[in-house]
């Protein structure tokens, strides 16, 4: 969601069950990609005003302006942060809210349903491209609990706003380019808009998400969702009986490729002959005779028919030879980054960029702030998973807001 990158291809599938943007399947079937009827084109059910936010303050009257999020900026991450501090903003007509959450995924919408319910009247600053994250360029999605029929992602995530709205959230589309996370002398952070808008709140959410890391290879953009997936949990059923591999030397290719040999013979590419990934996991790979290697290979190039993948062009770093491996689709897990950039390092985060909450709960090193779903989750980063620690987010705000 926090992608600075205008392609909505690049945000694909990053919750559970999120299908690439318009994968296509295995099969040659494009699945739709949902986005019509999403938030991202700024015709979300929410209300786009957020001037009846807990002790708003008159503002300049364009907040929740719903066309900004057609207007291809991206969500709460800035690539310039280095001026992170929101300190220096004009806040004398700072909009004031107890909490606001930052991010409109799984996480968001529940943390907004629960401090809604329990009458904080919570802000969710949604983004001004993809409100709603990555389920709002998925088709079906299956595996959240509650849809024995599946339900379409920006379904699932509209339903989610409306009913987080229903109890009391507002909604603002617009990106977080600053913050000051530190309290001024009211007690509140910081949190200036794209728009140059300024919020303010005793308490913050962070649920901006994080998005699969790409190879960076001609045809990749072309193919993307045409065969070519960040998501094998998502996409890897419809590649039953095809040609298919996975990109990464890490846990999560490791786990990609053991997960889709249910569907089909695996190979999996990586760049040298040392893993990241965890031995055990290697040592199942290495014994499981579904799974084939390519080491010391880099994929250059994804072609396709025009329509969908044919295959890669793996070059050998070593000796700059190159070669090609016919498929049908080609999973790339090697790795995420999560939207942190426009806290500019005022919350603390793991090597990998995560952001680090205090043991079980959501609470980050900052007093107030509290991380939730996939930015602050390296490991199961599934729809359910994140809507869960939303709610978690939303108990521990509410006890900070309550002491
Ligand atoms: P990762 O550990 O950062 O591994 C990324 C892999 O992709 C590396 O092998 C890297 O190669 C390769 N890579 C990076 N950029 C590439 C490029 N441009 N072209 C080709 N290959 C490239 O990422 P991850 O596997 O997603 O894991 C992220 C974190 O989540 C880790 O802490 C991991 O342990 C955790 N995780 C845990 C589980 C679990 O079951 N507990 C499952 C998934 C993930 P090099 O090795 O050559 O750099």
């Amino acid at each position: 969601m926090t992608s600075n990158d205008s392609d909505l291809s690049d945000l694909s599938g990053l919750f559970a069950g999120a299908t690439d943007a318009g994968s296509l399947l295995g099969d040659g079937s494009l699945l739709g990609n949902g986005s019509g009827n999403g938030l991202g084109d700024g015709s979300g059910a929410g209300s786009p005003s957020a001037d009846s936010a807990d002790g708003s303050l008159p503002g300049n009257g364009s907040i929740g302006n719903a066309d900004s999020s057609a207007a291809g900026t991206s969500a709460s991450a800035t690539p310039d942060a280095s001026d992170a501090s929101a300190a220096s903003a004009n806040v004398s007509s700072a909009h004031t809210h107890r909490v606001v959450i930052v991010g409109s995924g799984p996480a968001g919408w529940t943390a907004a349903l629960y401090l809604g319910r329990a009458g904080f009247k919570p802000l969710v600053i949604a983004g001004a491209l993809t409100p709603g994250g990555q389920l709002v360029n998925t088709s079906t999605v299956e595996n959240y609990p509650g849809f024995p029929d599946g339900v379409q992602g920006p379904d699932l995530m509209q339903a989610m706003q409306k009913q987080a709205e229903k109890f009391g959230a507002t909604v603002v589309y617009n990106d977080v380019t600053r913050v000051t996370l530190s309290d001024d002398a009211d007690g509140y952070k910081t949190l200036v808009l794209d728009s140059g808008e300024v919020h303010k709140a005793q308490a913050v959410i962070l649920t901006t998400g994080s998005q699969y890391r790409h190879l960076n290879v001609p045809g990749e953009k072309e193919y993307g969702g045409h065969g070519v997936s960040y998501c094998a949990t998502c996409d890897g059923f419809f590649f039953r009986g095809k040609k298919i591999a996975v990109v990464g030397g890490g846990d999560s290719a490791f786990q990609d490729a053991l997960f889709l040999t249910r569907f089909a013979d695996v190979t999996l590419i990586h760049r040298r002959e040392g893993f990241r990934a965890s031995k055990v996991l290697v040592d199942r790979a290495r014994t499981n005779p579904k799974i084939a290697f390519r080491l010391n290979a880099t994929v250059s190039e994804i072609t396709g028919d025009g329509q969908k993948v044919t295959g890669v062009t793996l070059l050998d770093p070593r000796d700059g030879s190159t070669s090609h491996l016919a498929l049908d689709g080609l999973f790339v897990a090697i790795g995420m980054t999560p939207n942190t950039a426009f806290l500019g390092g005022q919350v603390t985060l793991d090597d990998h960029g995560y952001i680090v909450t205090d043991g079980g709960s959501t609470r980050t090193n900052v007093p107030g702030v509290f991380a939730a779903g996939d930015v602050a989750d390296p490991v199961y980063q599934q729809a359910v998973s994140a809507a869960g620690m939303g709610c978690r987010a939303a108990l521990d705000a509410q006890a900070y807001l309550d002491r």
